[in-house]
């Protein structure tokens, strides 16, 4: 199947937009009348200028309130669409989309439409066009496409066809298993937009809400479903219109675009095995079993830093590498690493990022599968040359410039630490000086890992995660920030053993955007890690002289009465300066460090019970102290 995007669905003038299409992997563009229209340049021009690119123009549109005009408005529409064909033909382009309408003039009635479009269809023919009817979810008469079809089916015309468009059937709640009626060759189009679900006028919602398929909350999937078992092989595009596409990065708008139909014809030719389907093939999303390692990028100092700061968290300092400048620090089955070389990628994203996490290891079950299913997926691989000894990895670039590599059970990698590590041995006379033993504090995994990025980023993401790993994503949440609003998204696999918590910021006075802005970009922003048993780890935290971040006394009375707690688990919380959430399943605990850097920071959890969230109420709390806690390392005030 062919794969193509409007030019409304992207920034940029006209040229901008082909490039950025082009770039991305597409095979075709939908021409926008008003993108044309606002070209300085002939419709031969374009037409050349889309080809140049290696794009074709898959089709025209859109013609609107043609159908059902009484006269004298009816010989007129019929005029205009005649010189809409003298265009398309210098434009080079064959198939126009009539979408159903709106005018108060249009009359109903399926034969009266049906005659028009077949006497349309008698022009179109004349001239190699084909013409392809959509429902509009708020045409006047036509808004379903059942009824389109119906209309289509009595033009009885081989150059009038339909046009389904996923948000026209899905918004208005049509069940899209009626598509498996029509017949494919009858199809002339599929335009396909998800959208989160929101409670508004259906123009509205089409109009500034659609988003690319897996990115919101409409079933795309059985759509594309039912499109398929139809036989329908024709050009699958996307039409979308979104204010923030609209004013984001044509370039990664597209990659994005690019990935969810590449993504959504994976998951449908796994689901109807028996329809050929020309899209590529790849493995399937991949299970992670784990977080194997975290790492820094470091310059000594901050290395001695974050060393001290894991050493008070009941981390040792484990290993050290055979022939490079990076460390190993272990607690339970958590593996962080502090990479502080002088070339490498590690040296790079420190030059441009300061100290940051540029690297995190996941646990898979084939590493080279895992690459092989994100390259597919437009993601970028990572290489880069291996020292004597060492292990080629198979990595990807994430997003927000940091990498991802896998390790996997089936081959060395899972020795990854035995081959290219060896243990520190004389700790006492090591020249770094610092104690690298220290009493573990009950810490056994990685709950999960924040990310923070501008909130325009957070679909790019979503989408990112969700179609290279079997991972769902929850339902947004806001948190507050005394500066702004910051959304919280998670991406999680039903284990729980892979959670990743996005955190969108709108504006750089929150925290977030603080750390964002300082950083130059999207990256994690905080590890947390689990315990099983959170007031004997503030104790073993505080014995090896832990400063946990301070939360203010107003906290726990407010705790006292939202929950009804007792009195002295009250002061037990207040001693560890533990935060405390519950749910229906259970109850969650919550303990920080005190930011350091552009606002890295740690958490400790316990989760009892099936607790499935991640403290989203106590963040402000949370931000409000380490607000406290930065200000006078230069925090912005307020
Ligand atoms: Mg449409
Ligand atoms: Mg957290």
């Amino acid at each position: 199947m062919k794969t193509a995007i409007a030019t409304v669905s992207i920034a940029g003038d006209l040229r901008e937009k082909l490039a950025a299409i082009a770039a991305a992997g597409f095979d075709g563009v939908e021409i926008f009348e008003n993108d044309f229209l606002a070209y300085d340049g002939s419709p031969r021009d374009v037409g050349q200028m889309v080809r140049d690119y290696g794009l074709e123009i898959s089709l025209f549109q859109p013609f609107r309130d043609f159908e059902g005009m009484p006269e004298p408005q009816r010989s007129k529409v019929f005029d205009r669409a005649e010189r809409k064909f003298d265009l398309m033909g210098e434009l080079g382009a064959d198939l126009v989309l009539i979408c159903s309408n709106v005018s108060p003039a249009s009359l109903g009635g399926i034969d009266r439409a049906a005659r028009d479009f077949h006497d349309l269809g008698e022009r179109a023919a004349k001239r190699g066009i084909r013409v392809g009817y959509e429902a509009l979810a708020w045409g006047r008469h036509v808004n379903d496409h059942r009824d389109a079809w119906e209309i289509v089916r009595r033009a009885d015309h081989a150059n009038v066809g339909i046009i389904l468009d996923s948000f026209h059937t899905l918004a208005r709640k049509i069940d899209p298993e009626s598509i498996r009626s029509i017949p494919g060759d009858k199809i002339f189009f599929v335009q396909l937009a998800d959208a989160p679900q929101i409670d508004m006028d259906l123009l509205y919602w089409s109009r500034h809400f659609r988003n690319m398929p897996g990115e919101g909350d409409l079933d795309v999937y059985g759509f594309m479903r039912a499109v398929a078992a139809t036989g329908y092989e024709g050009t699958l595009s996307l039409e979308i219109f979104n204010d923030q596409f609209r004013g984001g990065s044509p370039k990664f708008i597209s990659v994005d675009g690019h990935r969810s139909l590449v993504y959504l014809m994976d998951r449908v030719r796994r689901a109807e095995p028996d329809i050929r389907l020309t899209s590529p093939e790849m493995p399937d999303r991949i299970a992670v079993s784990g977080v194997e390692f975290v790492e820094f990028a470091a310059d000594e100092e901050e290395a001695r830093e974050l060393g001290t700061l894991l050493h008070t968290l009941g981390f040792e300092r484990a290993r050290r590498h055979v022939s490079k400048d990076v460390d190993l620090w272990r607690q339970g089955e958590i593996n962080i690493v502090i990479n502080t070389e002088r070339d490498g990628f590690a040296h790079a994203s420190h030059v441009v990022h300061g100290m940051n996490v540029c690297d995190i290891g996941l646990r898979v079950e084939n590493a080279e599968a895992t690459v092989e299913r994100a390259k597919a997926l437009d993601a970028e691989p990572f290489d880069q040359p291996v020292g004597p000894g060492e292990l080629k990895i198979p990595a990807i670039r994430g997003l927000g410039g940091g990498l991802i590599h896998f390790i996997d059970e089936q081959s060395d990698l899972a020795k990854v630490w035995d081959i290219e590590f060896q243990p520190v041995a004389d700790k006492s006379t090591d020249k770094r000086g610092d104690k690298a033993t220290s009493a573990g504090v009950g810490l056994t995994r990685i709950d999960h890992v924040a990310q923070t990025m501008n909130y325009e980023e957070m679909l790019t993401s979503l989408l990112f995660y969700t179609s290279i790993f079997e991972t769902e994503k929850t339902p947004m949440v806001d948190v507050v920030d005394p500066a702004g609003l910051v959304r919280s998204q998670v991406i999680e696999n039903a284990e729980g053993s892979l959670r990743i918590t996005l955190n969108g910021a709108e504006n750089r006075r929150t925290l977030a955007g603080h750390f964002i802005a300082e950083r130059f970009g999207s990256a994690v922003q905080h590890l947390a890690f689990e315990t099983s048993d959170i007031f004997a780890t503030a104790a073993a935290l505080a014995a090896n002289g832990f400063q946990p971040l301070e939360i203010s006394g107003n906290y726990y009375d407010d705790l006292e009465a939202r929950f009804d707690l007792d009195s002295a688990f009250i002061e037990q919380l207040k001693q560890a300066h533990a935060l405390y959430d519950r749910d229906e399943q259970g109850e969650y605990f919550q303990l920080y460090s005190p930011g350091f850097g552009e606002g890295f920071f740690f958490e400790i959890v316990e989760r009892r019970g099936g607790y499935r969230g991640y403290g989203a109420p106590n963040a402000q709390f949370r931000i409000a102290a380490q607000k406290r806690h930065m200000r006078p390392k230069g925090m912005p005030k307020y």
